[in-house]
C-alpha cells in the first residue's frame, strides 16, 4: 500500500502540436505520437475529455515518449504527447503545448509503496523514512541554492538543470501528504486521482483482453450472483475463485445485502460448460469485510 507521495508532474509531462492546432479539440484527423498504455496515453485522454473530441477520431502512433518527441521535432507527426527535454526542443521548433499535467494536478505521481504485512511488523523505519524525506523536501524549500547542486550531484546535472526539472514537478512534503491522502473518515483527493489511473488501466487492460476471456481467472470476496456468473460465463472467463458464499453474507447482514437464493454452482452445473469454480478461499476474511464495524 502507498504510505506517502512524494512528488507529482506538475507540467513535466505535456501535448505539443504544431502551431496550426491551437487546443485539443483540434487534434480530430491529426496525427498523433504517444505510448500507449503508459502514463502520457493517459494524460492524453484526460485532454480530450469534454473536448467532444473521441480517441478513435485521432491517429495515434505508439513510441516511446523520447521517440515520440523526436518524431514531432522532425515534422512526422502532428503533435505528440511527451517530457523534457523535448518539450522545450518542441516548442523551439514551432510547436507549442496544448495540455499538460499542469492541468490534471496530483494525478501522475511518484509514491513509496509497502507491503501490508511490513507495515504490521510495527517498525518505525517507514516513520523515519518519510521523516526524512520531509526534511529534505523542506531544505529543498527554505534553501533551494543550497538543494540543488545536492540534488544535481545525484541525478548528474548541473544546478541550473535541476532548477528547470522541479519547475515542471510538485514536491510534497509531510503536511501535503495529509491533506492529499485526508483521514478514514473524508479520504483527501489522492483517492479520487488513483481511481481514475485506475479507471483508465483496466480499460486498457478490457481492450487489450477483447471480448473472449478464456484462460483468464475472476477472483471475487463473495460467490458471483446470478446475473455476474452469467457475465462470466458468457464471456468465457476460465475460471472463478470466490471466498464467501451469498447464503453467508445473507445471514451476516440480516439480510440487508440482498442476494438471489441462486447459487453460482447450480448455475455452472447447469450450464453445459462448466467453468472451473472454487469456492472458500479466506472465505472469514471476506466474509468480515460485511460485518458492521
Ligand atoms: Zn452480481
Amino acid at each position: 500500500m502507498a504510505i506517502a507521495l512524494v512528488d507529482s508532474s506538475n507540467g513535466a509531462d505535456a501535448v505539443v502540436a504544431k502551431g496550426n492546432i491551437a487546443c485539443m479539440a483540434d487534434l480530430k484527423g491529426k496525427t498523433v505520437a504517444l505510448t500507449l498504455g503508459e502514463v502520457n496515453h493517459m494524460l492524453f485522454l484526460f485532454g480530450l475529455e469534454k473536448t467532444g473530441v473521441s480517441p478513435a477520431d485521432v491517429k495515434i502512433t505508439s513510441m516511446s515518449a523520447d521517440d515520440a518527441g523526436a518524431a514531432f521535432v522532425a515534422g512526422k507527426v502532428d503533435a505528440a504527447v511527451t517530457w523534457e527535454p523535448w518539450i522545450t526542443k518542441a516548442t523551439k521548433n514551432g510547436g507549442h503545448v496544448i495540455f499538460s499535467s499542469a492541468s490534471v494536478p496530483d494525478t501522475i505521481t511518484n509514491s513509496v509503496a509497502v507491503h501490508r504485512s511490513k507495515l504490521a511488523s510495527g517498525s518505525d523505519a517507514y516513520g523515519k523514512f518519510i521523516a526524512a524525506i520531509d526534511q529534505g523536501v523542506r531544505t529543498l524549500r527554505s534553501e533551494p541554492e543550497k538543494a540543488y547542486p545536492i540534488i544535481g550531484k545525484y541525478l548528474n546535472a548541473s544546478p541550473e538543470d535541476v532548477k528547470g526539472m522541479l519547475g515542471g514537478d510538485k514536491i510534497y512534503d509531510l503536511a501535503d501528504n495529509k491533506q492529499l491522502f485526508g483521514t478514514a473518515e473524508k479520504a483527501g483527493p489522492a483517492f479520487a486521482s488513483m481511481k481514475s489511473v485506475v479507471d483508465f488501466t483496466v480499460r486498457r487492460a478490457c481492450a487489450a483482453a477483447g471480448p473472449d476471456l478464456t484462460g483468464y481467472t475472476l477472483y471475487t470476496t463473495v460467490e458471483p450472483c446470478p446475473m455476474c456468473f452469467t457475465a462470466a460465463w458468457l464471456a468465457r472467463v476460465s475460471r472463478v475463485v470466490f471466498g464467501c458464499t451469498m447464503q453467508e453474507v445473507t445471514a451476516a447482514t440480516g439480510g440487508a445485502q440482498r442476494e438471489l437464493a441462486v447459487p453460482a454452482r447450480w448455475m455452472n452445473e447447469s450450464s453445459g460448460a462448466p467453468v472451473d469454480l472454487v469456492g472458500g478461499v479466506l472465505a472469514d476474511r471476506c466474509l468480515a469485510l460485511f460485518s458492521p464495524a
